[in-house]
Formats: structure tokens, C-alpha cells, sequence
């Protein structure tokens, strides 16, 4: 049994993304069990090792520590290039040439719903003819890798809010830039790393389904999931900059010291009582994935600026 905290770099560590590493590391060690980082770069615009070194030391600062060496997506191409060579051979995957300004249109146009989450691709490049392909091709633009999915529901038991299901669409395999998408590269990886155990933020629920269907697929066992309530700002938006201090070394800068951002993440998760002093080292003993909250998490007054 493995757990893991995936972060991706493009940015130094918010509350609320804190939070939900302090919840995946207890949800490993309080069963005395292995705990990796993976780190999620693999958007090279965005993504940049001094963010990486800052979540790490952050990370440090809580007391969380993690086996073995941190993975790095961007070293794990070949990875996922396979596992599309795998779906290729069982006829899965399909090229599609749609703009993000076409797919937008077309699913506008469509008179149904789509079967998927939000946003869900409407299939456009699914079933094109020889020829209609050929004419894309020509056009120069490099197309997109997408799964060609059986739209069917997918069901899978969250530790925190239960049973779930939900549809999934067409989704991109690589972008064609021929980058690898998330939703490839965290299946691809929690498998080949033996990870058991997935905690990470709700916001990510409705692609769990997409998931475990391609864990599926590929014939990967389905991890347990957690998802975690994000933490909101009082002016009811997921906590974002504009709200004020919301990482470590900006609430340091404020005079709030980790231990207090540590105090704030036990009894947000009714792991400690308001002000108690804690570490994570006595949350480890009080640990009950079942027993913490299910609503959103209000960020404290500390990191709230007067007007936000
Ligand atoms: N890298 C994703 C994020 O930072 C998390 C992915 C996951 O835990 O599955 O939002």
C-alpha cells in the first residue's frame, strides 16, 4: 500500500494545497506506510524546478517527509508514449485537428448534452472519413492524440464522500504539441509506481471517472481515492493570490509562523482543537479519513486581506 502527494510545479504552494499534502502523507503514515512525491511538470511553460524546490521546502517546513527520490514527469515520456502505443494497438485512439475555439462552437451547436464532465469533447474527429482526414492532415496542423471512449458510466467509492459515477468523454491523450496529457500521465504513473491510495483536491472528482477507465484499458488496478475539499476565500472563491498571504513564505513575511499554519491545517480538518499547537507527527494518532469534514475549508483570518 502506497500513497503519493502530486503537486505541479508552476507555482509555490497555497493553504490549500498544504492542506491536502498534510491529509495524503497522513493518510499513508498512519498506516505506517510507504509515501511518495510525484511531480506533475509536465507543462514546460509553466512548470519550473525552483517551484519544485520551493514546495519541497515547504513541505520540509510541515514535517512532511516522502520515500525514495521525487519522479519528475517530464523525465517519463517514454512512459506514456507507450501506454498511447498500447491503446493504439487495441484501436483506442484517434487523431483529432480541432481548435479549442471549434470544440467550444460545436459543443455550443450540439442539440444534446455531452456524455462526460464539463466541457466534455464533442466527438468531432471521432468518426471522419479517409478523406476529410486526409484534407486536416494536409492543412498542416499537427493533430491531437484523443481515446476513443465507450462513453459508459464509471463508478468508484471515494473514502471521503462515497460512491461516485459520472460519464466520460473523448478526452486527450497528447496534445499536439505532443506534450502528454494529465489525464494519461497520472494514471500511467500511480500504476507503474504502485500507488493504492490517492488523495488529492475535489477538484479533480469529476475526471476520477475518466481514470478508471483508462486504468481499465490499460489494466491497472483502481487506487482508493480522497478528495479533498478545497479551501475557499470568505468571499466564497477557491483561494487564489488576491485573497492575500496564502503561502508559507508570504504568511512567514506576515509573522505567521509555519507551526501556526500547521495549528490552522489540524483543526481545519477537526484533527485539533482551534489554536492547539500541533504537528503532524500528533495527527498521525487521530487520523480518521472518515471522520474529516466534507465541506469546503474557510481560509483563516490571517490569510485573509480586509477587503477580500
Ligand atoms: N497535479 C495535480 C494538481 O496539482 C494533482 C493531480 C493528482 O493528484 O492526481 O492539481
Amino acid at each position: 500500500m502506497t500513497g503519493r502527494f502530486a503537486p505541479s510545479p508552476t507555482g509555490e504552494l497555497h493553504l490549500g494545497n498544504l492542506r491536502t499534502a498534510v491529509v495524503a502523507w497522513l493518510s499513508a503514515r498512519a498506516d505506517g506506510r510507504p509515501f511518495l512525491v510525484r511531480m506533475e511538470d509536465l507543462d514546460r511553460v509553466q512548470a519550473r524546478p525552483e517551484h519544485e524546490a520551493a514546495q519541497l521546502r515547504d513541505m520540509t517546513a510541515l514535517g512532511l517527509d516522502w520515500d525514495g527520490d521525487v519522479v519528475r514527469q517530464s523525465e517519463r515520456f517514454h512512459l506514456y508514449d507507450a501506454a498511447i502505443d498500447q491503446l493504439a494497438a487495441a484501436g483506442s485512439v484517434y487523431e483529432c485537428f480541432c481548435s479549442r475555439r471549434e470544440i467550444r462552437n460545436d459543443i455550443e451547436a450540439a442539440s444534446s448534452a455531452p456524455h462526460g464532465p464539463p466541457g466534455s469533447y464533442p466527438g468531432t474527429c471521432r468518426d471522419l472519413s479517409i478523406s476529410a482526414r486526409a484534407e486536416r492532415r494536409a492543412s498542416g496542423r499537427p493533430p491531437a492524440l484523443r481515446l476513443r471512449t465507450d462513453h459508459g458510466i464509471y463508478d468508484f467509492v471515494d473514502r471521503l464522500v462515497g460512491p461516485q459515477s459520472g460519464g466520460v468523454d473523448d478526452f486527450v491523450l497528447r496534445r499536439n504539441d505532443g506534450v502528454p496529457a494529465y489525464n494519461l500521465a497520472v494514471v500511467v504513473d500511480d500504476g507503474l509506481q504502485g500507488i493504492t491510495d490517492v488523495v488529492r483536491g475535489d477538484d479533480l472528482l469529476p475526471s476520477t471517472p475518466r481514470h478508471v477507465m483508462l486504468q481499465q484499458m490499460l489494466g491497472i488496478e483502481t487506487p482508493s481515492y480522497l478528495h479533498i475539499p478545497l479551501v475557499f476565500g470568505a468571499n466564497g472563491e477557491r483561494l487564489a493570490k488576491s485573497h492575500g498571504a496564502t503561502t508559507l513564505g508570504e504568511l512567514r513575511d506576515a509573522d505567521i509562523s509555519s507551526a501556526a499554519v500547521m495549528s490552522w491545517i489540524g483543526s481545519s480538518l477537526k484533527l485539533a482543537a482551534p489554536g492547539e499547537a500541533v504537528g503532524v507527527g500528533d495527527l498521525v494518532n487521530r487520523f480518521d479519513p472518515a471522520a474529516l469534514p466534507k465541506d469546503i475549508a474557510v481560509a483563516p483570518d490571517f490569510v485573509l486581506r480586509p477587503e477580500a
